[in-house]
């Protein structure tokens, strides 16, 4: 972390789990174990806990956001939800990307861009999440694929609207799976996604985005990571499900 030029940042994807009970249950155990100096705390439930999350969280050091949205305001997309209807929740960040999504769901680096725009206009901070898979990384792609999946990301945007993005360098091969990348590692990627911000709009603007490792974070893993150069946080996903994991992250990044 480089505390001169960015606030770290952590951020649980809770994925499709806990529903309105646990996100109770869970929110009531985190409150008191969290103290977050210097560093900001993000907690992306499933949709149907954001009014919970948002509700238990209120007053405190915790923002709620969402693991997607669409990029239309209204209209007939069945099963979809947009920007602004996050917005009117109290929601204030967004996942995007994730590549569960991508894996999944469909998504591509063209929709990734669409839905970054719609939550920018709606007044959310996209967590724009991007990553290689295995076979990307033994073939020696990562540099290429994650420089093409970020700049894709952030096609026609201007330098205050990337400003205000947060990124997650997730590969695909860590998520879920145990498998971490060596603080090396994420610290050399999240470098590269760096330059390419860089290269694409200023040194000066690159150097005030937060980059967070995604992969596997856990309590044991996370100082090392945390204590890398280039890593601004995380985006943690299973050990966000459990109060006192996630509180020692956070722990870990705050002063
Ligand atoms: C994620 O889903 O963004 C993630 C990093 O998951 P996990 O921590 O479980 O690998």
């Amino acid at each position: 972390m480089n505390r001169q030029l960015r606030i770290p940042v952590i951020a649980g994807n809770w994925k499709m789990n806990m529903g309105k009970a646990q996100t109770a249950e869970l929110i009531g155990a985190l409150l008191p174990l969290i103290r977050a100096e210097g560093c900001r705390v993000i907690l992306c439930p499933t949709f149907t806990s954001l009014s919970t999350a948002i509700e238990l969280s209120a007053g405190s050091i915790i923002a709620v956001g969402a693991q997607n949205c669409h990029w239309e305001k209204t209209g007939a997309y069945t099963g979809e939800i947009s920007a602004n209807m996050l917005t009117e929740l109290g929601v204030s960040h967004v996942i995007i990307g994730h590549s569960e999504r991508r894996q999944y769901f469909g998504e591509t680096d063209e929709t990734v861009n669409r839905r970054i725009n719609a939550a920018l206009a709606a007044g959310l901070t996209p967590i724009v999440c991007v990553g290689e898979l295995q076979k990307e990384r033994e073939a020696g792609l990562t540099t290429q694929v994650c420089g093409r999946q970020i700049e894709k990301a952030l096609s026609g945007l201007s330098s205050g609207e990337v400003g205000k993005l947060i990124v997650a360098y997730e590969p695909v091969w860590a998520i879920g799976t145990g498998l971490t990348a060596t603080a090396e590692q994420a610290n050399q990627a999240i470098r590269e996604i760096r330059e390419r911000i860089a290269e694409l709009y200023s040194r000066a603007l690159a150097d005030t985005i937060c980059i967070l490792y995604g992969g596997s974070m856990n309590a044991a893993n996370c100082i090392e990571l945390l204590a890398q150069p280039e890593i601004d946080g995380g985006l943690i996903g299973g050990a966000s499900l459990k109060a006192v994991d996630f509180a020692a992250i956070v722990a870990a990044a705050a002063i």
